[in-house]
C-alpha cells in the first residue's frame, strides 16, 4: 500500500517517531495507566474515550471506533492519503525520502499543484496591489469601507480588487512567464469561445482569496460592487481546490476554535469578516453552499460545540434543516449506528432576527447581543420542535404531524435519560401526554445492531466466558493478537471457521496470513492493512489488555468450540431463531439463518467426504 516508497523507509519513520508525541500535537493527552487518553478528535465527546498506547504505538477510540497506527492518525486528521501522511511524518522524523520513489504521475501532479499554488499566490498579490495602489481600486475600497470592513481586516484576509478589463491578470502573469493555459487550470482564466486565447475570469470585482487549512491560496471569490448578477462568482474546482474540503477562514480560526471549544458556521465572506472584526475569531464560512460531511469532520477536530448561524428567511431555515439532517447522518455514520445524545446537544442553531444576516446584525446590535443570542441558541431537537410547532400549529392534526415529524429524531437518541427529557419537553410544548409520545416512539423497530465491532469499553472487555456471541468472537481474535502462542491451537481446532462475524473472521485470517508470532509484530501487521474497518477492528482488539495464560486460553477455546458446535446443530438453533424473531431482533435472525445455512453446507461436505472414504 506504500506505493513507491520503500518498505524500509516506512519502518524507519515508524521508529523515528512516537505516536504519543504526534497525537499530542492535536489532542490533549493525559496518562492513564499504561496508556494515554483524551477527547477524541474524530467525534464530539465530553468524557475521554480516545486512547493511545505507547507500547503498541496505536490509538483507538472506544466511542466511535476510529483507530490505527501513526500513519492512520495523520491520514484521518489531515484528510490526506497514505503517501502524503508518510511524507509529512518523514519530514518530522528527519527521514529522507528520495523523490524518485514517487511515481511519474505523482511527480507531475506534485509539480502541477506547486505551480497552481504559486499562480494563486501571484494572483492574490496582483489583486491586492490593484485594491491598494491604483486609482481604479478606489470604488472597491469605498465599497468595503461602506460595508464596515476595516483596513486591518483587508490586510488579514488579503482582500483585493480585480480591475475592469479582459486581460489585466493574464498580462501580469504572462510577464512572469507562466503560460495562459496554466491560468485556466488555476481557474483564473477562461478560453475565448471564438478564436484563440483567454480572458480573465474575475473582472471589476472585490476579491476574497480562499485559503486551505495550511493558509495556502486555493481559489477566489469575487463580489460585484453594485447590484448586478451574479453577486458572487467563485473559482471552479481545480487540482488544489476541492470545495467540499475547504472552509473559508478556517486557517485563521482553527486555534481560536480549539481554545473556545466551539465554532460558528456562517454562510458568507462578509459575515465571517464581521465576526472576526468583532473579536469572534472562532468562526468559519461555508460560502453559500451546503455544509459537507468532510467539512463537519474537519471542524470536529477543532471544536466540540458547533453553532450554525442562519438568516431567518425561508432559505435560511431550509438550509438549517438540510444541515441538521446531514449532522444527524454524519454522527450516525461516524458511530456506526450508535447515536449518542450529548453530541447532538452540542450542535446549535442560531436563527437571526427577521431581515438580518450576521454582518448586518453585528452592525445594528453589536457583538454582545450576538453572543447572548448564541448562548441561547437552541439545540437541534429544540429547534426542530419549534419549527414543527410553527409549521403545523397546535390543532389536533398539527400535534399528530409534529410528533411524527420528530419521531425519527427522538427514536434515534440512545441515551434514555436524554430521550425522556426531550419527550417531556415536547409533551409540555404541545400539551400532550408523555406516554402517548413514548408509545409512538416505541412502535418503531429498534435500530439494527452495529455491524462488526460494537462499542467495546475497556471494562466490558474483561475476560468472561459468558459474553454475547460477538464478545466471545472478539475474545478469540484478541487472543490471537495478544497471545499468539495460541495461534497453532486455533488453527488446529479450526476455530476461525466458527467465527461468524465477517469482519472478525477476516481479522483472524489476516493475522494468519501475516504469520503473526509475537505482539511486537503489530506495527508491521497494521502497516500492511489498508485503512478501513478491518484495520480499526484489529486495533480495537489489540488495544485491550488482558492477562492471558495458556491454561485459561485453552479452556476458553475448548468452551468456544463446544458451544459453537452445539449451537449450530440440533434444536437449540431453531429455538434461538424463534427467540430472536420474537424479540424482533432482525440482525440476530439474519445471523442465525446464515449460520444455519453454512452449517448445512458443512455437514453436506462432511457427508460427501465420508462417502468417498467408504
Ligand atoms: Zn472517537
Amino acid at each position: 500500500m506504500a506505493g513507491h516508497i520503500p518498505e524500509d523507509k516506512i519502518t524507519e519513520i515508524r521508529h523515528a517517531l512516537d505516536i504519543v508525541e504526534v497525537i499530542a500535537e492535536s489532542v490533549v493527552l493525559k496518562k492513564s495507566g499504561k496508556n494515554f487518553s483524551g477527547l477524541c478528535p474524530f467525534h464530539a465527546e465530553k468524557t475521554p474515550s480516545f486512547t493511545v498506547s505507547p507500547d503498541k504505538q496505536i490509538y483507538h477510540c472506544f466511542g466511535c471506533g476510529a483507530g490505527g497506527d501513526i500513519f492512520s492518525f495523520v491520514m484521518k486528521r489531515d484528510g490526506v492519503g497514505f503517501g502524503e501522511a508518510l511524507r509529512s511524518l518523514a519530514a518530522r522524523g528527519g527521514v529522507e525520502i528520495p523523490e524518485r520513489s514517487l511515481s511519474p504521475r505523482a511527480q507531475r501532479q506534485m509539480s502541477e499543484k506547486a505551480t497552481l499554488f504559486e499562480l494563486n499566490r501571484l494572483a492574490a498579490d496582483f489583486f491586492r496591489q490593484a485594491l491598494l495602489q491604483q486609482a481604479a481600486g478606489k470604488p472597491a475600497m469605498d465599497y468595503l469601507t461602506r460595508r464596515g470592513v476595516t483596513r486591518q481586516s483587508i490586510d488579514q484576509f488579503g482582500l483585493g480588487y480585480a480591475p475592469k478589463g479582459w486581460d489585466f491578470l493574464l498580462g501580469h502573469i504572462g510577464r512572469k512567464k507562466f503560460a495562459p493555459g496554466l491560468l485556466e487550470k488555476a481557474g483564473l482564466a477562461i478560453p475565448r469561445r471564438e478564436g484563440s486565447g483567454f480572458y480573465d475570469r474575475f473582472r471589476d470585482r472585490i476579491i476574497f482569496p480562499i485559503h486551505d487549512e495550511s493558509a495556502r491560496v486555493v481559489g477566489f471569490g469575487g463580489r460585484v460592487l453594485d447590484n448586478s448578477t451574479p453577486k458572487y462568482l467563485n473559482s471552479p474546482e481545480t487540482l488544489v481546490y476541492t470545495k467540499r474540503r475547504v472552509l473559508y477562514g478556517l486557517d485563521r480560526a482553527k486555534d481560536a476554535c480549539r481554545t473556545a471549544g466551539s465554532v460558528f458556521i456562517v454562510e458568507g465572506y462578509l459575515d465571517l469578516i464581521a465576526l472576526h472584526q468583532n473579536g469572534v475569531n472562532h468562526a468559519v464560512a461555508t460560502l453559500g453552499t451546503a455544509l459537507t460531511p468532510e467539512q463537519i469532520r474537519m471542524l470536529t477536530r477543532y471544536a466540540g460545540r458547533m453553532v450554525l448561524v442562519y438568516d431567518s428567511d425561508e432559505a435560511g431555515i431550509r438550509s438549517a434543516r438540510r444541515c441538521i439532517d446531514l449532522f444527524w447522518k454524519e454522527h450516525v455514520d461516524f458511530r456506526r449506528g450508535d447515536v449518542y445524545c450529548e453530541e447532538r446537544a452540542d450542535t446549535h442553531i442560531l436563527v437571526l432576527p427577521e431581515g438580518h444576516d450576521p454582518d448586518s446584525f453585528l452592525m445594528a446590535y453589536g457583538v454582545d447581543a450576538f453572543r447572548r443570542l448564541a448562548q441561547n441558541a437552541p439545540g437541534v431537537i429544540t429547534f426542530l420542535m419549534e419549527q414543527a410547532v410553527q409549521q403545523h400549529g397546535l390543532s389536533t392534526e398539527g400535534k399528530i404531524r409534529i410528533v411524527s415529524e420528530l419521531q425519527p429524531y427522538l427514536s434515534a437518541i440512545n441515551d434514555s435519560v436524554a430521550r425522556a427529557l426531550y419527550v417531556k419537553q415536547l409533551a409540555e410544548r404541545i400539551g400532550l401526554d408523555e406516554t402517548a409520545i413514548l408509545e409512538r416512539i416505541k412502535t418503531r423497530a429498534k435500530p439494527m445492531a452495529a455491524p462488526g465491532l460494537g462499542v467495546q469499553a475497556p471494562a466490558a472487555a474483561g475476560r468472561r466466558s459468558a459474553g454475547t456471541h460477538e464478545q466471545v468472537e472478539q475474545q478469540v481474535i484478541a487472543m490471537m493478537l495478544q497471545f499468539p502462542e495460541m495461534i497453532p491451537e486455533i488453527v488446529k481446532s479450526n476455530a476461525l471457521e466458527y467465527v461468524s462475524l465477517p469482519l472478525l473472521k477476516s481479522a483472524g485470517e489476516s493475522i494468519l496470513r501475516h504469520r503473526f508470532q509475537s505482539p511486537e509484530q503489530l506495527p508491521e501487521l497494521l502497516a500492511n492493512i489498508e485503512e478501513g474497518a478491518l484495520k480499526e477492528t484489529l486495533v480495537a482488539l489489540a488495544m485491550t489488555d488482558e492477562s492471558w495464560t495458556h491454561k485459561g486460553c485453552s479452556a476458553f477455546l475448548r468452551r468456544f468450540m463446544e458451544t459453537r458446535q452445539k449451537q449450530v446443530s440440533g434444536p437449540s438453533m431453531q429455538a434461538a431463531i424463534e427467540a430472536a424473531e420474537r424479540e424482533h431482533n432482525e440482525a440476530e435472525v439474519m445471523r442465525l439463518l446464515n449460520e444455519k445455512q453454512k452449517m448445512a453446507v458443512r455437514r453436506e461436505k462432511q457427508k460427501m467426504s465420508a462417502l468417498r472414504q467408504k
